[in-house]
């Protein structure tokens, strides 16, 4: 089992409940703390785009790279857009945006049959959701904004390890990492309306909050994984908001726009 680094005693990432068990994975989140990025983005930044230098970030790399014991040239990065789309990838995608060229287009989820393909997919309050089954040998790791949320993209990321990997829903474990919680996610009446039009079960989730709204996306992401056939025993929920713990996760509406990027990494090992 791999363990949290201690620096200055504040763990450079967490594991995720329900994988962690697991001896031949590793699914994690990562923390802002361990790196060398400075403020705001201080300090265990993993944004290639944003005003950061890039030597920091790639030095964050290489410490995460070092302390989890995976090679950054195993490493699938996904280049997300806030969509649908769910890409497999496998071997050949090892080091893509990293240390390797990009071959595939915009993605906001990745799916891998492959042992030692280390999939990456950055966060700053969006939902990271990890699926995995243990019988195929399949691991799926999508970022949930409420965008993707609404679009539905951990569904169809369930439905591309069926067909794909002829996965069966109930032999698949889903994990929902650290994201603003509903104590935090506050929305207006436009983004209520859409959630409600394209998932109606959305309703149950949103509760009123003054002249807006407060959005349960891990109850939703749940719910549409439960309507794909994962039992309800089967998705583990971190419970742990961004927001609220703004001292050890990066938060965009914590950082009132200004913040670093954190990842979540799953791999099962060769
Ligand atoms: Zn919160």
């Amino acid at each position: 089992m791999y363990k949290g680094c201690s620096m200055e005693n504040l763990p450079m990432w967490v594991n995720i409940p329900g994988m962690d068990r697991e001896e031949n994975i590793t699914a994690i989140f990562t923390t802002r703390h361990g790196g060398v990025s400075s403020a705001p983005y201080d300090t265990l930044n993993f944004s290639l785009h944003k005003k950061n230098k890039l030597e920091n970030v790639l030095e964050n790399f290489r410490r995460l790279s070092e302390k989890t014991g995976i090679p950054m040239d195993r490493m699938v990065l996904s280049k997300q857009v806030h969509g649908s789309t769910v890409s497999i990838v496998d071997k050949r995608h090892c080091g893509m945006g990293l240390t390797g060229e990009r071959t595939l287009g915009d993605t906001d989820g990745l799916i891998t049959g492959s042992k030692g393909v280390a999939l990456v997919t950055f966060y700053a309050d969006c939902v990271p959701v990890y699926l995995y089954d243990k019988k195929e040998g399949v691991i799926g790791l999508v970022h949930s904004g409420w965008r993707s949320t609404i679009e539905n993209i951990s569904a169809k990321a369930v439905e591309k390890m069926k067909s794909v990997f002829n996965c069966k829903p109930e032999n698949i474990t889903a994990a929902i990492g650290p994201h603003i919680n509903k104590c935090c996610f506050e929305i207006g009446d436009d983004v209520y309306r859409e959630f409600v039009s394209k998932l109606p079960f959305s309703k149950e989730m949103i509760k009123p909050s003054g002249e807006k709204w407060k959005a349960d996306l891990s109850g939703i992401i749940a719910r549409s994984l439960i309507l794909e056939g994962i039992d309800k025993c089967n998705i583990h929920d971190i419970k742990r908001c961004t927001v609220c713990e703004k001292e050890l996760f990066f938060s965009h509406r914590g950082g009132h726009g200004n913040s670093g990027t954190a990842i979540a990494l799953f791999m099962m090992a060769d």
